[in-house]
């Protein structure tokens, strides 16, 4: 395949960096990689990993003569990260970002952005709970879709980032900003934090020893501690910078929870039962539509031997 961007700046060597640029290899769509995380230790780790072709110290470094700089951090370090590195972009460079949130990453980093360069925010919807440049794979994006929320942007530069994520696997979508940040507060955040408090329950429910919870933990809870396992960092910025579309899906998912137990307390099986095909039907929809290893971003199983 051809190259699409001479040289792209990775900053931040998580999960989605390093898939990106085992990706991007696979592809052979980038001339040079060169990649920067905030600690000496990952960088350490990037570097013997060899997934980069050259691992800078800072932001600035990495992001000199970009053709396109990728933020692969959490939502809530976008900000400074695009204020840093403003003074050294290139003119007609295109800055993007993979962060989950797209109503707050577009504010807090579209002013730092210079006249002359182009920012097309993304949101690859793949994952796994493991993070760190180890959890890596060329395969995290096959198939899965990332959303491209162009705003404003110079359609040329969209359509060259949409080539980019095409040639790492993924299907693509456009997207309005609020209606991004409300599809996945239901596809994505909602059941994070479903997981993350199903886990809790578990844990404060002492009568239900750990032995017990462990032991017996068949599909549901066992899914619910591997997504609750997801990176703490990333997963608070989230919810603190999609506050008003997670709490609208909230409420609503607490309304529904309350006409389920009213079911339960009142016998009404054929409530129950109504429900619960249709929402098998949902199911074999997502199955059909190709999605089935799990929900966009609700943490894909962890390859053997992917993980940190
Ligand atoms: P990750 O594996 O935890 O990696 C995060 C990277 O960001 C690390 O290199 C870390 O540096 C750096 N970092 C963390 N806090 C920072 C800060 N305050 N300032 C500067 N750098 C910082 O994360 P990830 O899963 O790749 O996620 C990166 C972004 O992708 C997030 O915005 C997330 O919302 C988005 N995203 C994640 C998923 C997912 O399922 N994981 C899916 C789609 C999109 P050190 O290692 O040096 O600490």
């Amino acid at each position: 395949m051809a190259v699409i961007y001479d040289r792209v700046a990775l900053i931040g060597l998580g999960l989605i960096a390093s898939s990106m640029a085992h990706a991007m290899r696979r592809a052979g769509v980038a001339g040079q990689i060169v990649g920067t995380a905030r600690s000496a230790e990952t960088r350490a780790v990037a570097a013997e990993l060899g997934f980069c072709d050259r691992v800078v110290e800072t932001a600035s470094a990495a992001a000199e003569g970009a053709d396109l700089v990728v933020l692969c951090v959490p939502v809530g370090a976008m900000g400074a990260l695009a204020r840093d590195i403003a003074p050294v972009l290139k003119p007609g460079a295109t800055v993007t970002d993979v962060g989950s949130v797209k109503r707050a990453v577009i504010e807090a980093v579209a002013p730092h952005i210079p006249v002359g360069v182009h920012f097309v925010p993304a949101h690859p919807m793949a994952g796994t709970e493991q993070s760190g440049p180890r959890s890596g794979f060329a395969e995290l994006f096959d198939n899965r879709w990332t959303l491209i929320v162009p705003e404003a942007a110079e359609a040329a530069a969209v359509d060259r980032l949409e080539a980019l994520w095409h040639a790492l696997g993924a299907h693509t979508e456009r997207m309005e900003v609020e209606h991004h940040d409300l599809v996945c507060a239901i596809v994505s955040h909602i059941p994070h934090l479903i997981a993350y408090t199903m886990v809790g329950v578990a844990d404060d429910f002492r009568r239900v020893s750990e032995q017990e919870v462990v032991k017996f933990s068949a599909g549901g809870f066992r899914d619910f501690t591997r997504i609750a396992a997801s990176d703490p960092s990333m997963w608070r910025d989230v919810f603190l910078t999609n506050k008003e579309a997670t709490l609208e899906i909230l409420g609503r998912f607490t309304e529904e929870l309350f006409v389920l137990q009213r079911a339960i307390r009142q016998g009404d099986g054929d409530h129950l039962f109504d429900y619960f095909t249709h929402t098998r039907a949902i199911r074999r929809g997502i199955i059909e539509a190709g999605q089935d290893t799990d929900a966009p971003d609700f943490g894909r199983s962890t390859k053997p031997g992917s993980g940190r």
